[in-house]
């Protein structure tokens, strides 16, 4: 199955789809994660990448479309795979489009995931990472076992630098501008599934399996 995970920034999609990446077995790529590791590698990437992310602007779409067609290409996306963080302008969506139809593909389902602002303030204000193995936490909803350390491997947890009230605001409003449209865009493909986010998240795993016609109880 080939999906695409669509929701503004702390919706939830990252957390999500690590779990639907699990039960179906599809990779889960997200092109946040992608630019981040090429930032830490200090890769040209990185480099074209590194003020986009801190100021929460998009990087530009060559070097994204670029991205996701070379990652696309790996076979371990043939069963199907996961977008999270991408599409997320028009140009992208039409490039994936193009790109998967000359594959004598397309898309199976957009996975909008719904969530109030004033939540997602509060959720990524205290969203808490591991640089180690990319794991993602809550201070309130989804604590580690041990308070500021991954329970998979051990490290200090931290906090994105982008998650600050200032980037934050500015992504949500790049979220509204560039992104938002692409809810229309699969509506009329008749792909789209809206899912409400603002449950917990097992809760919010289950509507999505339901969506799929998977049962996931
Ligand atoms: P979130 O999980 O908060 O939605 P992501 O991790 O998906 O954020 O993305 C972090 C940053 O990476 C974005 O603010 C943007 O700078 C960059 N980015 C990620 N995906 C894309 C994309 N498809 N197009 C352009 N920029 C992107
Ligand atoms: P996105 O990838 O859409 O930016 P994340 O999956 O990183 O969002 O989630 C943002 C923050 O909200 C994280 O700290 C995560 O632990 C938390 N979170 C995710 N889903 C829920 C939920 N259903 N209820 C409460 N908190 C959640
Ligand atoms: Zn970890």
């Amino acid at each position: 199955m080939r999906l695409v995970l669509l929701g503004p920034p702390g919706a939830g999609k990252g957390t999500q789809a690590k779990e639907i990446s699990k039960r179906m077995s599809i990779p889960h790529i997200s092109t946040g994660d992608m630019f981040r590791q090429a930032i830490k590698e200090g890769t040209e990437l990185g480099k074209q990448a590194e003020a986009y992310l801190k100021e929460g602007r998009l990087v530009p779409d060559t070097i994204t479309i670029g991205l996701i067609q070379e990652r696309l290409t790996m076979p371990d996306t043939h069963n199907g795979f996961l977008l999270d963080g991408f599409p997320r302008t028009k140009p992208q969506a039409e490039a994936l489009d193009r790109w998967l139809d000359g594959q004598g593909a397309n898309i199976d389902y957009v996975l909008n995931i719904e969530v109030p602002r004033e939540q997602i303030l509060i959720r990524l204000t205290g969203r808490r990472i591991c640089k180690g193995c990319g794991a993602t936490y809550h201070v309130q909803y989804n604590p580690p076992q041990n308070s500021g350390i991954c329970d998979f491997c051990g490290e200090k947890l931290s906090q994105r630098p982008d998650d600050t009230e200032t980037v934050v605001s500015h992504r949500l409003d790049v979220y509204v501008e560039q992104t938002s449209l692409l809810v229309k865009y699969y509506r009329e493909k008749g792909i789209l599934k809206e899912i409400d986010g603002s449950h917990d998240i097992p809760e919010v795993t289950q509507a999505i399996g339901m969506a799929l016609g998977s049962d996931w109880r």
